[in-house]
């Protein structure tokens, strides 16, 4: 099969679909590869590394689409690239359709096959695609965090660890999925003192077990939330309910307690949010304050560490490129149902009940 890695185009997005090292086991496996030039030298893949792997770069996004038999990519494509879709052409990328009904329009127009990395399941009910760039926020979020506890970032002037005689920061978590977990792995890492907190008593007793008494888990009440916010240096937002926006479990009211220059970090916030304050930032302008409280709320937060998330993604990805390369698309997908799970646009159809009932098409 011949596979086509365009440059990522939205803005400010500098991961790219595939590694160097993506690329030789393709190319192992039998396969041809064509990578746009210059697609991931800002993270530090170079097109010497992809040409020493195997691939042929390739100048234009339009010679790729024109030429490849599958498209893999990171974000979702912009409207000129669905344009350059062809027919039965497979697209593997991330592609959050339901709330975007002009990229659904394109790709149902296009007749092309498109694979949403967002909704392949694994066997524990879990997103296998979605899940490293929630370990990446969640990692990211302490790192966040502790910055904007410094003097210079308007906060509290906290040092997350502490030092020998003088008490470590506390670390609110609230959330105990794959952001939570990683943002307290983090957090104890650096010494903090940690609580976790979460609505599922299976999932604190799976921490506890995990961490022992190094960990605090608190069952998640308006009463318990408020109580541990109010104590806080820093509070990680890192709550989901599926499919639904994120609850506001801290309330404007609740800020007023906390301490001046304590940090917020809504991770939640590409869901709404979980703060009553909060509202989408970016890299450029991580915080605001609100009620003498930092806020950081960087919807793509793991676009700042392209480099670690371009590494993360394609581990992931990888097996399930080469599975759709070796077997065909149709092959793979009636191998592997996880995979199957993933078939949002076939062509010209809705092949995803949510999407489909969602923006109004026939399933
Ligand atoms: P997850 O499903 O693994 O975990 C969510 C956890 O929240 C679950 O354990 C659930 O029991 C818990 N929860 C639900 N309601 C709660 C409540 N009222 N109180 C306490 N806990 C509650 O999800 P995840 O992968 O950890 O993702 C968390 C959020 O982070 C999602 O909204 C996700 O989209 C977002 N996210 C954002 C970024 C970003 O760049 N901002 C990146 C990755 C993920």
């Amino acid at each position: 099969m011949l596979i086509g890695v365009p440059k990522e185009i939205k803005n400010h997005e500098y991961r790219i679909g595939m590694t160097p090292a993506g690329v030789r086991e393709l190319v192992a496996a039998g396969h041809d590869v064509i990578v746009q030039r210059d697609g991931g030298t800002a993270i530090g893949l170079t097109n010497e590394q992809y040409e020493a792997a195997g691939a042929k770069l390739i100048d234009t996004a339009e010679e790729i689409f024109a030429s490849a038999d599958m498209i893999v990519k990171v974000k979702e494509p912009q409207p000129n690239e669905c344009r350059m879709l062809r027919p039965g052409q497979i697209l593997f990328t991330y592609l959050h359709l339901a709330p975007d009904p002009e990229q659904t329009k394109l790709l149902v127009e296009s007749d092309a096959v498109a694979i949403a990395y967002e909704t392949v399941t694994d066997e524990n009910r879990g997103l296998p695609l979605l899940a490293p760039m929630s370990e990446v926020a969640g990692r990211m979020a302490i790192q966040a965090g502790a910055h904007s506890l410094e003097k210079a970032q308007s906060g509290l002037g906290t040092l997350l660890g502490g030092v020998p005689g003088v008490a470590p920061a506390k670390v609110v978590v609230i959330g105990g999925g794959v952001v939570g977990i990683n943002a307290a792995r983090m957090a104890m890492g650096m010494g903090a003192d940690v609580t976790i907190l979460d609505r599922s008593l299976p999932r604190l007793k799976e921490l506890d077990a995990l961490y022992g008494p190094q960990l605090k888990t608190l069952y998640s009440s308006a009463e318990s939330v408020e109580q541990e916010v109010v104590a806080a240096d820093l509070v990680i937002g890192a709550v989901l309910i599926p499919g639904a926006a994120a609850p506001k479990l801290v309330t404007r009211e609740m800020l007023t307690k906390m301490k001046d220059g304590a940090v917020l970090v809504d991770v939640a916030i590409d869901q709404g949010g979980c703060f009553e304050t909060s509202r989408a930032t970016t890299h450029q302008e991580p915080t605001y304050i609100v009620e003498d409280v930092v806020h950081y709320c960087v919807a793509n937060m793991p676009g700042g560490v392209a480099r670690t998330s371009t590494f993360a993604l394609t581990n992931a990805t990888l097996p399930f490129a080469l599975a759709l390369a070796n077997k065909g698309y149709k092959q793979a997908l009636r191998d592997d149902a996880h995979l199957a799970n993933g078939l949002n646009v076939h062509r010209g159809t809705i092949n995803y009940e949510a999407v489909a009932k969602d923006l109004g098409y026939d399933y």
